[in-house]
């Protein structure tokens, strides 16, 4: 799709100031995030009548979608192939049927979009920005997840470079485990972004459910993780915000890492923004942001280890008061519980290293003994993503 004149539109409407600075105030974090239960479609009123017209279920929405998937797979395999990189994509390429084109493409692929080519569904969530919604792109029936930006809002919070970043990456970002951007267009007043529509909703609300994901669960999930972060860093994009809420879920149950808004951020402005976010913050970036203070793409891995600890106790390994955090942080502070096994304790081990250096390699987090352990040859990243089996966890575990 060619976004080349929508992009530059959208950058000459939209960029007021780009001062960061901002952002501190801005962004304040609540882990117990409300949902939008209301039917109304805020800042659609054109849309308000398609909202109550479309009323099919989301199971039916997501088989209209497979079947189109299915249907598009031929004319778009090439596209896929082209699009993949990873060695492991490359590997496991026979296994990826359905999920594969579904994270490649969408039909039909206009040259502009507007408005008026989606029917709007129902609201799927709301976040400090965005409102979020089911929509169906009216000529090819594909589902996807519309998310609508008020211009005003985002300048306010003074978060138009933000925004524009995370387009810029995500459009250019095409892995089965992470949440796709097809495109975007806008109008005087908002931003929309064509989204990848993830079925079964936010990760975080799925541990907070479970309490503690099993440990082949977990697994699965690390090295679903390890995989988009190899692609990512591959590709020499740093996530740097890698937490339970930035994750959603595919309706296979494989993951999608969402939310790029940080992940090439000037590291001061976002230590500044992490009032209540500390849990995830690595020790390099918790040093403030003097000019020495370089950091890598080893700000994930840290990331994953806390991910990894998180999954599978059910909370953040340094969670404290603010101060305390941020000591415990420095001095690489956690304890694991006995109900872990030892193989996943010496994964995150090796992950919440202080030395951003000598942090376990994500190769090698791929074949970690748990990860093998749990994740059958072929199934790690994408087994679930093409729609494969799981065994049960009482089959798994024993
Ligand atoms: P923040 O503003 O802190 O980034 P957020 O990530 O929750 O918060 P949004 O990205 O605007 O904000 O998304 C709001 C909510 O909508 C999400 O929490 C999620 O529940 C839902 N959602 C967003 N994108 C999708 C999607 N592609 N598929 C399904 N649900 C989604
Ligand atoms: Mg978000």
């Amino acid at each position: 799709m060619d976004t080349t004149s929508l992009e530059e539109a959208f950058q000459r409407v939209t960029v007021v100031d780009e001062n960061d600075d901002g952002l501190v105030t801005t962004t304040t974090y609540l882990k117990s995030k409300g949902t939008v239960t209301t039917a109304a479609v805020p800042g659609l009123a054109s849309s308000n009548s398609a909202a109550n017209r479309m009323k099919v279920p989301l199971q039916k929405l997501a088989a209209a979608n497979s079947s189109k998937i299915i249907s598009a797979k031929v004319t778009l395999a090439s596209q896929a192939a082209h699009n993949r990189s990873s060695d492991d994509q490359t590997t496991h390429s026979h296994r990826r049927t359905l999920t594969d084109t579904a994270v490649y493409s969408i039909p039909l692929a206009p040259k502009a979009w507007h408005l008026g080519m989606f029917e709007i569904g129902k609201p799927l969530g709301k976040g400090k920005f965005g409102r979020v919604y089911l929509a169906k792109e009216r000529s090819s029936g594909f589902v996807c997840a519309l998310k609508v930006l008020h211009k005003s809002e985002l300048q306010q919070g003074k978060v138009e470079k933000q925004v524009r970043r995370e387009i810029e990456i995500q459009s250019h970002l095409a892995h089965p485990n992470i949440l796709r951007l097809f495109g975007h267009f806008h109008d005087g007043k908002r931003i929309f972004l064509i989204l990848e529509f993830a079925g079964k909703g936010e990760l975080y609300k799925h541990l907070r459910r479970e309490q503690r994901f099993p440990e082949w669960k977990a697994a699965q999930y690390i090295a679903q993780m390890a995989a988009a972060l190899k692609y990512l860093h591959k590709k020499h994009v740093m996530h740097r915000d890698i937490k339970p809420e930035n994750i959603l879920v595919g309706i296979h149950g494989e993951i999608k890492i969402s939310d790029f808004g940080w992940s090439v951020h000037a590291p001061n402005n976002r230590r500044n923004t992490m009032c209540g976010t500390l849990d995830y913050l690595p020790p390099e970036m918790l040093r403030g942001g003097g000019k020495d203070n370089f950091y890598s793409e080893k700000v994930d891995l840290w990331s994953l280890g806390v991910l990894t600890y998180e999954f599978l106790v059910g909370e953040a390994p340094f969670e404290d008061t603010q101060v305390m955090t941020q000591r415990k942080i420095a001095r690489g502070e956690y304890t694991v519980p006995n109900f872990v096994s030892p193989e996943a304790k010496d994964l995150i081990k090796r992950l919440l290293v202080l030395d951003p250096e000598k942090r376990i390699a994500l190769e090698d987090v791929e074949r970690h003994p748990w990860i093998i352990k749990h994740c059958q040859k072929g199934e790690r990243a994408f087994d679930r993503a093409s729609g494969g089996k799981f065994r049960g966890s009482d089959e798994r575990d024993s």
